[in-house]
């Protein structure tokens, strides 16, 4: 079976501190993967490995079957790599409908600052209305994106990235910031979005892990200690005492 993501001793070094020592894991299609673990264990680091940002000192990174362990970031998305947008790459004089409408055109070759007259704009704007029915910001489709609130904006994000289509979608702590209504949301969104793509999900809010999750890892000064379903995550003598602190 081929993995959708497959992470296979991942070393990667900062002078004499290893931020991840020989880390392996695999995101099955459909599956949404939760990397938990404390401050500094090397979360982001990892991120950023498979997105292309740092290139690891040792290990392989395959992205449905093909090794993408030195491709440039923008190779790795054009083979189906997603990442979500930063808010601050949201352009806030546009609606929110207009920043779909971009993200759309920019995946069919076309530019994302300036709609080009020529590109397919009917079938640009069915999308956009279609990734917008199921999702809490239906009702705020016309709303420049410089009045929507802190949630609302993570909402967008996320929808932004799944305009791309991508086969996995990294998540950064998405519920980093979120009220609670607004988390409630983003785990709906999480969930509905399971059908499109698989997910690697590092979060720190236990709730949505526990809600959203197939399997978890959890990471710890680097390495692994543990991998499993929620239920084998919340058992793990190891990790009640390495990470939920008992
Ligand atoms: P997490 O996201 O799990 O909080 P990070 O991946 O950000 O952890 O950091 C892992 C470790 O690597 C930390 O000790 C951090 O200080 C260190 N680190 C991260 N990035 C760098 C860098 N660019 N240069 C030096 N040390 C770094
Ligand atoms: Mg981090």
């Amino acid at each position: 079976m081929t993995h959708v993501l497959e992470i296979s001793g991942l070393v990667k070094t900062f002078g004499g501190l290893t931020a991840t020592d020989h880390v392996s894991l695999t995101v099955n299609s459909g599956e949404i993967h939760a990397l938990i673990g404390p401050n500094g264990a090397g979360k982001s680091t990892l991120i950023n490995q498979i997105c292309g940002e740092l290139i690891p000192n040792a290990g392989q990174i395959h992205l449905a079957g093909r090794d993408i362990t030195r491709l440039a970031p923008a190779e790795r998305v054009a083979l189906g790599l997603g990442r979500t947008f930063q808010i601050t790459s949201l352009l806030d004089d546009m609606t929110v409908r207009e920043n779909l409408g971009l993200v759309i055109q920019a995946r069919e070759g076309g530019n994302f600052r300036i709609f080009d007259r020529a590109v397919r704009r009917a079938e640009i704007w069915d999308e956009v209305e279609q990734s917008l029915q199921t999702s809490a910001l239906a009702v705020r489709a016309g709303v420049r994106v410089a009045d929507l609130a802190h949630g609302e904006k993570k909402q967008l994000e996320l929808l932004m990235a799944l305009a791309q289509r991508p086969r996995l979608l990294l998540l950064d702590e998405p519920m980093a910031g979120l009220g609670h209504l607004e988390s409630q949301q983003m785990i709906a969104a999480l969930h509905a979005a399971r059908a499109e793509c698989a997910m690697l999900l590092v979060e720190h809010d236990m709730e949505a892990v526990f809600a959203l999750a197939d399997r978890i890892s959890v990471l710890v000064y680097g390495r692994i200690i543990a991998a499993g379903t929620a239920d084998d995550i919340r058992a793990n003598p190891a990790v009640r005492e390495a990470y939920l602190g008992e």
